[in-house]
């Protein structure tokens, strides 16, 4: 997708990703095979090009430390290195003027015991790091529950406070180091742990939108970071939590593509090919919908009826499985209420 709009502001682009069938590599005008941490095929694709950026935040932000020195990635490691560690990015949205639910460290079963009873049932027990999609988490409602998280000893983890929210929500911002740009705020309905659905507008107040804007605005500022910025919150009230950031386009961002007058990956290039970046304009009622391995079937079918604000995006990824992103589909001119009564049972 970032891709794809780096064509279409006359850009060309070299990729790099461990998977010989990437889907990616079909959009790219050249591809490189390796792995995230393989250092020469990093350095390779530095010198081959006049800028670089990454969309995935497993990139260890370590490898990247040499390479900002010496070659133009102009987001640096900071933000990539900030995220990647639950305890880190917690702490870095703490010092940055961002509320954070409670958190504790926990590593084996004497911290554990520490940091539950630190941070009171219910809680959530976290791996630190590698944790996406619900992956390496535990819900513990009581003492009983602790016995799950015992696999992961050994794992540097966290216990957070659980946050009975209203809903969560979050925002992407785009930033050139003096003005930065914010898509609007969505709606975002996890199923197990996975981002599902994205409404957008986001049914929250003007002041809890205005008090989102505000503050991951003056959250970049302070951190320092430039390029893209996507944050992810818990709204319960008038209050709002950080939970977690990402330094790259979005999933809850794919939407921007037909529902707004520019989009998440279109700024992210304008950044990158220093262009000035466009205030993203709401252009109708959005509503996305991610397909999983198990929705395939029916985006194909809904696919082929060809609808007017129906548009489908398959990404090409060779194995399907249950639970896998595998596209979206995103609806334009709908409401949530519309999608509910509607489409949401063509999905499983
Ligand atoms: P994460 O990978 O941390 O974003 O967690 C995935 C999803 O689990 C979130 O989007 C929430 O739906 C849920 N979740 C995670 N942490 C909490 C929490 N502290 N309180 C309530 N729900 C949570």
């Amino acid at each position: 997708m970032i891709a794809r709009q780096a064509r279409w502001l006359g850009a060309r682009t070299i990729c790099l990703d461990p998977a010989a069938d990437a889907p990616a590599n079909r959009v790219c005008d050249e591809h490189i095979t390796a792995a995230f941490d393989d250092a020469g095929a990093l350095e390779e694709l530095c010198r081959r090009v006049d800028v670089v950026t990454y969309e995935f935040e497993n990139v260890p932000g370590e490898v990247l430390i040499p390479l900002v020195e010496k070659y133009n990635i102009p987001q640096g490691y900071r933000p990539l290195y900030d995220s990647q560690d639950r305890a880190r990015e917690k702490t870095n949205a703490r010092q940055n003027g961002l509320q954070t639910p409670a958190f504790a460290l926990a590593d084996d079963r004497a911290s554990l015991l520490e940091a539950v009873e630190e941070v009171g049932y219910p809680c959530i027990f976290k791996t630190r790091t590698l944790g996406y999609d619900g992956h390496g988490q535990v819900l513990l409602r009581s003492e009983a529950d602790l016995v799950r998280v015992e696999p992961y000893f050994g794992t540097p983890g966290i216990v957070e406070e659980f946050v009975s929210f209203d809903m969560e929500a979050s925002i992407v911002m785009v930033s050139d180091g003096e003005n930065i740009i914010n898509f609007p705020v969505g709606r975002n309905i996890h199923r197990d742990g996975i981002l599902d659905e994205c409404i957008v507008p986001a049914p929250l107040s003007d002041s809890v939108v205005a008090k989102i804007e505000s503050s991951s605005k003056e959250f970049m500022r302070r951190c320092g970071y430039t390029g893209i910025l996507a944050i992810e919150y818990f709204v319960r009230g008038e209050e709002i939590y950080f939970n977690e950031m990402a330094p790259r386009p979005h999933n809850s961002g794919h939407w921007t593509i037909e529902g707004c007058s520019t989009n998440q990956f279109r700024e992210l290039c304008r950044y990158l090919l220093g262009e000035p970046l466009h205030e993203p304009q709401l252009l109708a009622p959005t509503v996305m919908k991610n397909i999983l391995g198990q929705d395939l079937e029916a985006a194909q079918a809904i696919e082929a009826q060809n609808l007017s604000g129906v548009h489908v995006h398959i990404y090409g990824k060779t194995v399907s499985k249950p639970k896998r992103k595998m596209g979206h589909i995103t609806f334009t001119g709908l409401s949530a209420a519309e999608f509910d009564s509607y489409w949401k049972e063509k999905f499983v």
